[in-house]
């Protein structure tokens, strides 16, 4: 992602808006946040993204009680292209999984799936909450691009159809390599399991599929969403976007 712009301000409010944008369009939405919360009006500006066509300078045309219109009049930025990284995770409690989505969202994750084994406490998500997550996480860290959240899916059958070309990172808390090591650039996917872990059967199930890998993520017993968030940051500093230019 470029370095941020000195125009506009950083500071600008920065919106999701569900609709594609274009110079001219006319949107119109709530006027809870930028009216009652944050006081601005007529003329103050605001940044739109649509995880379709990038981010958008905007301005209050109209200013009422119940709705605001914004007036779209600049293209400031493409949607940006997220590393290929997958985070599956079994899914845990309500609070610490909204957590989760957060997090992973703000780290660069593309896609967020949770994956049902046998220990899994949890089988039933809002996807329609954990998106809400999302987009307010990708409100503030500048993300033009939502994370794609899919359907809870059982491990076999995530197991049975696995992409070929796709690198599975599964961390084992029974040991493997460290993750530094064994990432390379391509498709990858994390994969994280329950509170209660993974049992034998599930394990060796993982391990016989040519494109998984063994991580560890150090010496002690990791909670879940610390887990999946520790291997999502290893994984963006080796690979993603986080590795930057080499030093000279
Ligand atoms: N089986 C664990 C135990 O003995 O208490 C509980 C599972 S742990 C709370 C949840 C998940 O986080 C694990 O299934 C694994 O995917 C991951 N995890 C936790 N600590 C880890 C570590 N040190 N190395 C690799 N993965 C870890």
């Amino acid at each position: 992602m470029p370095a941020t712009p000195a125009w506009p301000p950083a500071s600008l409010p920065r919106l999701f808006v569900d609709e594609p944008l274009a110079v001219g369009a006319r949107v119109t939405i709530d006027a809870n946040y930028l009216g009652a919360v944050l006081r601005l009006g007529l003329g103050d500006k605001v940044k739109l993204f649509d995880d379709r066509t990038g981010e958008w300078l905007a301005e209050i045309a109209e200013a009422g009680r119940k709705k605001i219109v914004l007036a779209v009049n600049e293209h400031l930025r493409e949607r940006e292209t997220v590393p290929d990284l997958w985070l599956l995770f079994a899914p845990i409690k309500r609070g610490r999984i909204d957590w989760l989505v957060e997090k992973a969202t703000e780290l660069g994750a593309d896609r967020l799936q949770s994956v049902v084994t046998r220990r899994t406490v949890v089988d039933r998500l809002n996807l329609g909450r954990l998106r809400a997550h999302a987009i307010e996480a990708a409100e503030q860290c500048g993300r033009t691009a939502l994370p794609k959240l899919a359907e809870p899916v059982k491990l076999a059958n995530l197991l049975g159809d696995w992409p070929a070309e796709r690198a599975l990172f599964f961390a084992d808390e029974g040991g493997g390599a460290p993750l530094a090591r064994v990432a390379a650039p391509g498709p990858a996917a994390i994969l994280i399991g329950p509170e209660g872990g993974f049992t034998d059967e599930e394990r060796a199930a993982i391990r016989a599929l040519p494109e998984a890998r063994a991580i560890s993520l150090g010496p002690r017993i990791l909670r879940a969403d610390t887990a999946a968030l520790a291997a999502v940051a290893l994984w963006m500093a080796a690979v993603g976007d986080w590795a930057g230019e080499k030093e000279e």
